[in-house]
C-alpha cells in the first residue's frame, strides 16, 4: 500500500521560491568583484534567477545542458545557480584555481555550452578559449560600465544579458532525480572526476545541513561562506541559507585576513565556514592588530584537519568551533564534531580532544571502516581502516566513467583512513595513499603534522613516507618555519618526543621555504614526494 501524501518533488528552485516568499527581505550582502559592497535580498535574487533561466532559454539552452560558472561568491553567482538549475540545466561549478589546461579539460569533458565568469578570470579564459569548442558564449558577471574588451566568443555583460529579459518565466516541476549541478574533484591523482548532484540530493543535503548540530544557523543568523561556491557544492550553504532565511554575506574575491575580518565585523556575522588556511590568515590578522569579533558565534572548519592550536584560539575568543569532514562526492557534509552527551560538559584539554575529532554523521550519512579485504573493523577509537560511506547525497558513480565505485553493500570508499569510537565519533588519520607503512604497521601522517604545527616556531608541517631499507617506509617531517622564527631539527624532535609512540617519531626533519598546496588548499603531497624523491635518511643502514 502506498502512502497518501502529495507527490512534491524535491527541487532546488523550490528553495529560492520559499526564500522569496517567506524571507523575501532577508539580505544578501557581497563584496563585489568591482569593489563596492552590494546589497540585495532573497526576493530580488529569485526574480533575477528567473531572468537567468529566461536568458539561457533564449540562447537555446535545453533541459540537461551543462552551463559552467567560474566565479567568486557573489549575489550574481547565486542567481546563476538557481537560474541554471531552475530551468533543468546543470550548473557546473569550475574551480578557477586549477591549472588553465585542467579547466579546459574539465569544460570539454562536461561539454559546457555557456560559461558564466567573473572579470578576474577573463584573461585566463581568453588564453584557453580555443581549446573549448563546446562553449558557444561567455557571460561576464558585471555591468556594461565594467565590461572589458575581450576576444571571448559572443561575450556579453551579465546585466545586459538578463536586463533584456522581462522575467516573465516560470520554473516547472520535474523528476527530483534530475541532475542539478556538477563539480569535478581536483584530480591530484589522475584525471579529475565529475560528481553529479541531483535536485533531490541537494535538497536532502540542505535539510541535513540545517540541523542545529550541523551548520547551526537559523533565520536570525548571518552566515559568511568563505568556502567558495566552486568548491564541493559550497558545503551546501547556497541551499541551506536561503532554505532557512539566513542572511548571507558573500566575500567576493577577497579572502585575506583583513578583508574577511572587515565583513565579519561590519555585517555582525554570527556563523562562518571555510578551510583552515583561511582561519589561519584571519587569526594572524586579528592577533597582530589586537582585534575582537564579539558577534561571531561559530566557525565551521573543514577540508583539511583543523589544528588543535587553531581550535584553542577560537575557543579562547568565546567562539564555538565546528570541525567538519566531508568530500565533493558527499555533497559534501560527512561528519561534524559537536559535543553530544557525555562530552557536552567537558572542559579544557578534554573538550579540545573532542572538538579536534572529525565528528559524527548527521542523519543521512552511514559510515563503516574496513580492512583492505572489506572486513568491518571495530568502533573502538583505536583501530584504523578504510572509511566507507553511504547515503542519499553520496555519489554512486562519476560522470561519464563506467567503473563501479560502490562495494557490495553500496558503500563508497572515501580514500580516507579513520578510526570510529563507540559514540560514533570519527577521526581521520590519513588519506589511504599518504599513510606511512613502517614495518607492516601504519603511521598516521596527519597526527604527526598536527603535533609538529603545535611547536611555536612552525608555520606548516607535512609528513611523507620515504623509502627505508629496513622498515620499507619511515616518516620524513617537512617544516616551514614562521617568518623570523628559528628552530633546529633537534628542537622539533624533542618537542614531539613522548607525545607519540617512539616508533612514530620522524626519522628526519627537512626545512623548506614553502609547502605546496592543491587548488583547494590541501597540502600537495605528490609534489613533496617528487621533491624528496632522491632523499635518503642519514641513519638508514641497509
Ligand atoms: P578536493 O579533493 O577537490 O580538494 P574535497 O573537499 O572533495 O576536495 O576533499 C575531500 C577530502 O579532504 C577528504 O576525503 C579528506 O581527505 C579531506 N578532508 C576534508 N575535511 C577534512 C578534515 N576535517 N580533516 C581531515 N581531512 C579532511
Amino acid at each position: 500500500m502506498l502512502g497518501l501524501m502529495q507527490d512534491w518533488p524535491l527541487l532546488c528552485h523550490r528553495i529560492i521560491e520559499h526564500a522569496a516568499t517567506i524571507h523575501g527581505t532577508q539580505e544578501v550582502v557581497t563584496r563585489s568583484v568591482e569593489g563596492p559592497i552590494h546589497r540585495t535580498n532573497y526576493k530580488q535574487i529569485h526574480d533575477r534567477a528567473l531572468k537567468v533561466s529566461q536568458a539561457l532559454t533564449r540562447d537555446g539552452i535545453r533541459f540537461g545542458d551543462r552551463i559552467a560558472t567560474i566565479a567568486w561568491n557573489t549575489w550574481r553567482h547565486l542567481e546563476c545557480w538557481y537560474g541554471i538549475m531552475g530551468m533543468g540545466a546543470i550548473c557546473h561549478t569550475v574551480n578557477p584555481r586549477l591549472f588553465p589546461d585542467q579547466i579546459a579539460w574539465i569544460i570539454n569533458h562536461a561539454q559546457d555550452r555557456i560559461v558564466l565568469t567573473d572579470l578576474t578570470f577573463v584573461p585566463m579564459l581568453e588564453k584557453i578559449a580555443d581549446k573549448m569548442a563546446s562553449v558557444e558564449r561567455y557571460v561576464v558577471l558585471t555591468d556594461e560600465a565594467h565590461m572589458p574588451e575581450t576576444s571571448l566568443k559572443n561575450a556579453v555583460a551579465y546585466e545586459d544579458w538578463i536586463g533584456s529579459c522581462d522575467g516573465d518565466f516560470a520554473w516547472k516541476s520535474f523528476d527530483e532525480n534530475t541532475a542539478a549541478a556538477m563539480c569535478y574533484t581536483s584530480g591530484t591523482t589522475g584525471d579529475p572526476k565529475g560528481v553529479l548532484y541531483s535536485h533531490r540530493s541537494n535538497v536532502l543535503h540542505a535539510l541535513m545541513a540545517n540541523s542545529k548540530d550541523a551548520l547551526g544557523t537559523s533565520a536570525s543568523d548571518t552566515m559568511l561562506p568563505v568556502v567558495p561556491l566552486f568548491h564541493a557544492n559550497s558545503w551546501g550553504i547556497a541551499f541551506s541559507a536561503p532554505s532557512m532565511g539566513t542572511k548571507l554575506v558573500m566575500p567576493g574575491p577577497k579572502l585575506d585576513g583583513a578583508s574577511v575580518f572587515e565583513l565579519l565585523d561590519t555585517e555582525q556575522v554570527s556563523h562562518t565556514a571555510g578551510v583552515p588556511t583561511v582561519w589561519l590568515m584571519l587569526l594572524n590578522y586579528m592577533s597582530s592588530n589586537n582585534l575582537k569579533l564579539p558577534h561571531l558565534k561559530m566557525v565551521v572548519c573543514g577540508g583539511s584537519a583543523m589544528p588543535r592550536s587553531m581550535i584553542k584560539a577560537f575557543v579562547e575568543m568565546g567562539v564555538q568551533v565546528r570541525h567538519a569532514w566531508g568530500m565533493t562526492e558527499m555533497s559534501p557534509l560527512g561528519t561534524l564534531a559537536t559535543l553530544k552527551p557525555p562530552f557536552a560538559k567537558t572542559t579544557g584539554e578534554e573538550r579540545l580532544d573532542v572538538l579536534q575529532l572529525q565528528g559524527y554523521p548527521p542523519f543521512g550519512v552511514q559510515m563503516k571502516i574496513t580492512d583492505d579485504s572489506g572486513n568491518k573493523l571495530p568502533w573502538d577509537g583505536k583501530t584504523f581502516g578504510r572509511l566507507k560511506v553511504s547515503g542519499p547525497a553520496v555519489s554512486k558513480a562519476y560522470y561519464r566513467v563506467d567503473t563501479n565505485i560502490l562495494d557490495e553493500e553500496g558503500y563508497f570508499d572515501t580514500g580516507d583512513v579513520a578510526t570510529i569510537d563507540a559514540h560514533g565519533y570519527m577521526r581521520i588519520t590519513d588519506r589511504s595513499k599518504d599513510v606511512i607503512k613502517s614495518g607492516g604497521e601504519w603511521i598516521s601522517s596527519i597526527d604527526l603534522e598536527n603535533l609538529a604545527v603545535a611547536h611555536p616556531a612552525v608555520a606548516e608541517a607535512a609528513v611523507i613516507g620515504v623509502h627505508h631499507p629496513k622498515w620499507d617506509e619511515r616518516p620524513l617531517l617537512i617544516v616551514q618555519l614562521k617568518q623570523g622564527q628559528k628552530a633546529t631539527r633537534e628542537d622539533i624532535l624533542k618537542f614531539m618526543e613522548g607525545k607519540i609512540a617512539k616508533w612514530w617519531m620522524p626519522d628526519d626533519v627537512a626545512f623548506v621555504d614553502g609547502i605546496p598546496h592543491t587548488a583547494t588548499g590541501k597540502i600537495l603531497k605528490t609534489a613533496l614526494r617528487e621533491q624528496f624523491r632522491n632523499y635518503s635518511f642519514p641513519n638508514a643502514a641497509a
